[in-house]
């Protein structure tokens, strides 16, 4: 066993409005810069949709991504030589209008109008070429407009459905769609550095976190079409490549990221996680209905003696493995099991997870009162969001892991609809409970970690010890060399 720590976090789909608050504080904070102005390290987008870039989630186009091998996974943009071949020309990245052509208004038209009876108007810029230009694309152009026809049928995960799910999702009349923030993953098995040239992406021994070197990058883009998450992006005005930092220098002083204490839902979790390095390779080349199971087993239960054991073995010091106790991450994914990961069969084992949206309350109005069913809120058959369009996005296509997260999700709720509403049997709440294997106490440890956590327990940012972890580039990637053909065991020198 070789136990590592990785900074990871869960968002509690069910809980965001959609605000864009998030992408606002980290646009401000770190893409507010001449060649980043496209670049959303965090967006949210609406699904079902195309999302950003469009249409990011379809591997048969970019190739992003990892496919299953004997015992190692294979990069599906191919080994080196491949990759070498397609360095001055690559039709797997996407271009410029798969974003959005970055814009902004001639705002003199405004202020230096002459009087006039017509009302003036700011003309669209181009903040890349400077012309003229009309606005055709935007970062969240299908926003709220998911279950459209245009869009939603365009989502690749809709693919997965048969007719009549694909008519359950898109009836206009019952038009349904949740949102997905997204940022870096921060994969343990990471498709952008596997796919770099260059060496200059690499990740953190002590904390997981995925940086690309500035000083390293030559530009080539092959992170861009490594990632099948189109999570780091090409700066045009210096060449260079760019991603999320995990606002590094705000965790490194006890602040949680950006986006994250911006959250006006707050739907974000931010712990440590353990893991097991050893086992990396072999989970990441499994078949896909393994996945999701085989990822929650390469995480590691630091309340187990054995495992606490072998961390102090590694070197982990005291204080990271009582964060990872206190991690609300790991109460989510691995001892609830309600946090799942995004596009598991991508293999880059995402190390952010979402809890799924739950079903919108259904309710029926009869002699003017306001009634909820405990079958409208328990039926997942009935579910206007199919379960097997929420397992292509989060189970590799298994339903059964999804069912599983649901009954959970509806039980704790007809738990509290009966505890504090009381329009809901107790019988009924019981029985779910029972059906999803949980106690009255699951429930409401459940509910406390949903709905009334504090701050302090929502985010547990671990000390970061940078002092001894002051590593030169060129030794990490010494060590990647090492571990060789891309595939990645951080080093441990960060403790
Ligand atoms: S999501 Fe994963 S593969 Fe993509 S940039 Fe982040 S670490 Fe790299
Ligand atoms: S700030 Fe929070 S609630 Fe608002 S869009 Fe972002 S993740 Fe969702």
């Amino acid at each position: 066993m070789d136990v590592r720590a990785q900074v990871s976090m869960v968002f509690h789909l069910d809980k965001c409005i959609g605000c864009h608050t998030c992408s606002i504080a980290c646009k401000n904070l770190w893409t507010d810069r001449r060649g980043a102005e496209y670049m959303w390290w965090n967006n949210v987008e609406t699904k079902p949709g195309t999302g950003y870039p469009t249409l990011y989630e379809d591997q048969e186009k970019y190739r992003g991504g990892w496919e299953a091998g004997a015992g190692r996974p294979r990069l599906k943009l191919g080994g080196r030589l491949a990759e070498l071949a397609r360095i001055f020309h690559n039709p797997r990245l996407p271009a410029l209008d798969d974003y959005y052509e970055p814009w902004t208004y001639r705002y003199d038209q405004l202020i230096g109008a002459p009087p006039s009876d017509d009302q003036p108007v700011a003309t669209p810029v181009s903040l890349v070429t400077g012309e003229d230009m009309k606005i055709e694309a935007g970062p969240n152009w299908d926003d709220d407009l998911g279950g459209s026809s245009i869009y939603a049928a365009a989502d690749p995960n809709v693919e997965a459905l048969t007719d009549s799910e694909r008519g359950q999702l898109l009836a206009f009349e019952r038009l349904v769609f949740f949102y997905l923030p997204r940022i870096c993953n921060h994969c343990l098995n990471p498709g952008c550095l596997a796919a770099c040239p260059a060496g200059a992406i690499y990740k953190r021994g002590e904390d997981g976190i995925v940086l690309v070197s500035q000083h390293k990058c030559r530009g080539w883009r092959m992170c861009i079409s490594g990632c099948p998450y189109k999570k780091t992006y090409f700066n045009w005005a210096n060449g260079k490549a760019e991603k999320c930092i995990l606002c590094y220098p705000r965790q490194e002083t006890q602040q949680v990221p950006a986006c994250m204490h911006s959250c006006v839902g707050r739907i974000r979790y931010l712990g440590v996680l353990l893991y097991d390095a050893e086992r990396l390779a072999a989970t990441a080349a499994l078949p896909d209905a393994e996945l999701v199971e085989a990822q929650r087993a390469l995480i590691l239960d630091p309340f187990d003696p054995e495992i606490a054991a072998a961390a102090r073995e590694a070197g982990m010091p005291e204080a990271i493995l009582e964060a990872a106790r206190r991690s609300p991450v790991f109460q989510f994914v691995k001892r609830f099991r309600l946090a799942l990961p995004h596009h598991p069969e991508f293999r880059t084992l995402p190390m952010l997870f979402y809890v799924p949206p739950l079903l919108p309350v259904m309710a029926t109005v009869s002699d003017g009162h306001y009634e909820v069913t405990p079958e409208l809120l328990s039926s997942l058959d009935a579910s206007r969001l199919p379960l097997r369009y929420l397992a292509a996005m989060f189970t590799a296509g298994e339903v059964a892991p999804i069912v599983e997260v649901y009954r959970k999700l509806v039980a704790a709720r007809l738990y509290q609809r009966a505890t504090t509403v009381g329009d809901v049997p107790r019988e009924s709440a019981t029985h779910a409970l029972e059906e999803a294997g949980l106690s009255a106490q699951d429930a409401e440890e459940i509910y406390r970690l949903t709905a009334l956590a504090s701050f302090e327990e929502r985010f547990v940012v671990p000390p970061f010890f940078r002092e001894g972890a002051i590593e030169s580039v060129e030794d990490v990637h010494e060590h990647q060399e090492e571990e060789g053909a891309g595939f990645l065991r951080p080093p441990r020198r960060g403790w």
